[in-house]
């Protein structure tokens, strides 16, 4: 049964950028093996410019060591392995500092970018971030910049070993033992800058090792008057065979039934070529075999189609190298790691502990019994935290929000092990635990909002996100901290108000109707029942369903990321873990769980309201009230997505549950699709592929595709919150934000 528990389970832990998941490294591009670092494409560096940069940061932070030198004889201070731009620019700055270094290199010097099409420009973005380290890199073709750095490493007699691929890597007594497909090294450090392409996907199909098959195309001139076959269906499949048609005949077989990733220039050039009979496309169609001279397609609706070809070249993507990384020893972020029932058990003595803890009456020996299983069952999942168990780290984040929220109910309806006595416990300076919960929550949007704006706006020099953190920061300070907490009691007291408001008890006596002044039915769930005075049931109706919908037509879903407060604490504490948010289509379709909710939102309203002239309302409104705040008002919008942070991303509630999102995003489809949208995001033509946008952004689009195709991106086929984090990331300036191009789409 655990089995098959973990088997329905795993996909959903693994969800989160399952392809790309890199090392877990530390600022100093450290990885959890001292000695260690990771760097460039692998590092999280997607351009040269940022891989050059992090080469020689390294490079710097190494030499910084007591240690960084005086290996000699066979043995090296550092050992690079991969001699791209990251991994030479290290190397070189490295030995600029005096290292004994060698670099190992599977191919050939800079092969990545030596695997570009002939005369390929390659760009030298970011514009705003200076060039680091002892590269040359300006805006150039492909052939000038390799041409400047291997002048670099000759003049610099940098010792780099081509053809030798890393087979293996050990830490010994302190010392690494670096195993090559040619020879062992010994060294001090170890700089690991293999790049992200991972190794040539294969068909795996007879024949595919013949030598007239291959899985790159280096040089399209050596190829002349040839039947060329080529596969796959990605850009460089596509542009591989648009450079081969020139001169030859060539066949570019796909398996799916459309180019759906393809850049929009390529699909042009395609195009033009097909139609120039330059280029015959057969779609649907897998490769069975490669004979001499001949392969054997499948085709759907024509079955086994003999082709003719002089050279194949299957371009079918590559592997993403997580595996290889794992063998190494590498921890890679978003691995789930420990035992699950370990982290449980400990999870329920915690809890046990607490229970014992607030036994009443006292019994002899309870309360030292509770405190003794309490700190021994939590202190060994912290223990098994810090040994590497992520699992126990999610039973800790666990009881911290169970308890947060578990405390936060009524008296005598916290939940159990704290009944009856965690509010009175909690209840702090003579203020209850609600107050130090918005205190609670308060601070820590404003210490990790503050991070967050260094980290996207001040450090990347954008204002967009400066405005953005400090629009999240404001509205929760002021509206859901101050009005609430303090402002409206002074406001009645003073008689801000007037005379007649501050004495009416449906208005004075319910200080928290206040977090309605932004906070919009249906997420604002008691806007118009419970006895509220006639200006919240006006402002909450002017709020809901005028603003909202104005906001939602000119901003999209705007309110998540720069307004509300459920966002706000999902864009600051949740930021950290951007990049685990789930990807793919399951994930997508998981949202459609908000339309749940939503519909709860709505019936409960509708029987609330009713209920006291209507008889048959009564039951179901006092099911329903009792059971949406329990499932969407604790555990939905507060104990499950709070735990999950450090493991799915901030985005839980309001991608999943959030009735309110999913009222803005059926309205924001439909202006989309009405072409009144005033909100939409563009690509211009220089994506480069590097998976950035869609990494980080939170909501789990897959930005990239959109970018490739040269798509717009809108609330009409994604549920985007505009939070511009993709475009701030993105290092060619490829996204922009604009208005909707009306035209006629459908409403996921
Ligand atoms: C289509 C495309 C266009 C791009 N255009 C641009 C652009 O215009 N401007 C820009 O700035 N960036 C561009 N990039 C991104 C750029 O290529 C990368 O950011 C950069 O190459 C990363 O450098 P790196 O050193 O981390 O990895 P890489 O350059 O990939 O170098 C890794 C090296 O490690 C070697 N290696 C791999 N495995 C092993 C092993 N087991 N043992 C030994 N050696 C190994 C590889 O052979 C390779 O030489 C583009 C990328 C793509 C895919
Ligand atoms: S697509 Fe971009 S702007 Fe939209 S939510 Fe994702 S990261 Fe934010
Ligand atoms: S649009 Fe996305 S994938 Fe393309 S270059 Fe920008 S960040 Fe990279």
């Amino acid at each position: 049964m655990l089995i098959n528990l973990r088997r329905l389970v795993q996909p959903i832990l693994d969800s989160p950028n399952a392809d790309t998941r890199r090392p877990v490294i530390d600022g100093n591009f450290e990885s959890n093996i001292p000695g260690l670092y990771v760097i460039g494409d692998l590092g999280g560096a997607p351009v040269v410019k940022l891989a050059l940069a992090q080469g020689a940061r390294t490079a710097d932070h190494i030499a910084s060591k007591p240690d960084a030198t005086g290996a000699s004889g066979d043995r090296f201070d550092l050992v690079v392995v991969g001699a791209g731009a990251a991994g030479l620019s290290a190397a070189l700055g490295a030995q600029a500092h005096g290292l004994r270094v060698v670099v190992i290199e599977k191919n050939k010097i800079a092969n990545t970018i030596e695997d570009f099409p002939e005369g390929k420009w390659i760009y030298a973005e970011p514009e705003t971030v200076p060039a680091e380290g002892k590269l040359w890199l300006e805006g150039a073709s492909k052939e000038d910049l390799l041409a400047r750095w291997r002048q670099a490493v000759e003049s610099a007699l940098l010792d780099v070993r081509t053809g030798e691929g890393l087979a293996g890597l050990k830490k010994i007594k302190g010392e690494f033992e670096v195993t090559t497909t040619k020879a062992i090294y010994h060294s001090t450090r170890v700089v690991l800058a293999t790049g992200q392409r991972g190794n040539a996907r294969e068909l795996h199909v007879p024949g595919e090792d013949r030598d007239t098959v291959f899985h790159r195309l280096y040089s399209p001139k050596h190829y002349a008057g040839e039947d060329i076959l080529v596969v796959g269906g990605g850009n460089s499949a596509v542009e591989a065979a648009v450079a081969l048609a020139g001169q030859n005949r060539v066949i570019l077989s796909y398996r799916g039934p459309e180019f759906t990733r393809v850049f929009k220039d390529n699909r042009r050039k395609l195009r033009a070529a097909t139609e120039a009979g330059r280029i015959r496309v057969i779609f649907k169609s897998q490769v069975k075999r490669f004979d001499n001279g001949m392969c054997s397609l499948e085709v759907e609706g024509a079955g086994a189609t003999p082709v003719k070809f002089d050279h194949a070249f299957v371009l079918i993507g590559a592997d993403p190298p997580a595996e290889f990384l794992r063998s190494l020893g590498l921890r890679l972020e978003g691995d789930w790691t420990g035992s699950p029932m370990i982290a449980m058990a400990l999870v329920v003595m915690t809890l046990l502990g607490v229970w014992l803890l607030g036994r009443k009456p006292p019994v002899a020996g309870y309360r030292e019994a509770g405190v003794a299983l309490t700190l021994a069952a939590f202190g060994s999942l912290v223990y098994a935290g810090a040994r590497g168990s992520r699992f126990a780290w999610l039973g800790i984040s666990f009881l911290v929000a169970y308890t947060i929220y578990g405390v936060k109910q009524a008296e005598n309806f916290e939940f159990w092990p704290y009944r009856g006595w965690g509010a009175r416990a909690f209840a702090i300076f003579g203020r209850p635990w609600s107050f130090w919960y918005t205190v609670l929550y308060t601070s820590v949007m404003t210490v990790f909002g503050i991070q967050a704006a260094k980290r996207w706006g001040f450090d990347k020099g954008d204002r967009f996100q400066i405005w953005r953190y400090a629009s999240l920061i404001g509205f929760q300070w002021i509206f859901f901290f101050l009005i609430p907490e303090f402002l409206f009691q002074w406001a009645v007291k003073y008689e801000w108000v007037g005379h007649k408001l501050a004495t009416d008890p449906t208005f004075a006596g319910q200080a928290w109707r206040s977090y309605g002044l932004i906070y919009a039915w249906p997420l604002f769930f008691y806007t118009f029942f419970g006895g509220p005075s006639q200006v919240w049931i006006v402002w909450g109706a002017f709020l809901a369903f005028v603003i909202i919908p104005v906001l939602v037509l000119f901003h999209g879903k705007r309110y998540c990321s720069w307004i509300c407060g459920c966002g706000g604490l999902a864009e600051t504490l949740g930021d950290r873990w951007r990049h685990l948010a789930p990807k793919g289509r399951t994930s997508q379709r998981w949202e459609s769980m908000n339309t749940v909710v939503l519909w709860a939102a709505v019936l409960v309203t509708i029987f609330m309201l009713g209920r006291d002239a209507v008889t048959v309302f009564r039951k179901p409104a006092d099911v329903g009230i009792e059971y949406y705040h329990l499932f969407a008002d604790t555990w939905l919008v507060g104990i499950l997505p709070v735990t999950l942070y450090p493991f799915f991303g901030g985005k839980v509630w309001c991608r999943y549950w959030c009735p309110l999102a999913k009222f803005m995003q059926i309205l924001s489809g439909l202006y989309t699709r009405w072409g009144a949208s005033r909100f939409a995001i563009q690509s211009n033509d220089k994506c480069i592929a590097c998976g950035e946008c869609s990494r980080n952004c939170q909501v789990g689009i897959d930005v990239m595709q959109f970018a490739l195709k040269q798509e717009e991106l809108n609330n009409a086929n994604s549920s985007c919150i505009g939070c511009g984090i993709c475009v701030t990331v993105c290092p060619m300036d490829v996204l922009t934000f604009t208005a909707a191009q009306p035209k006629l789409v459908q409403i996921v």
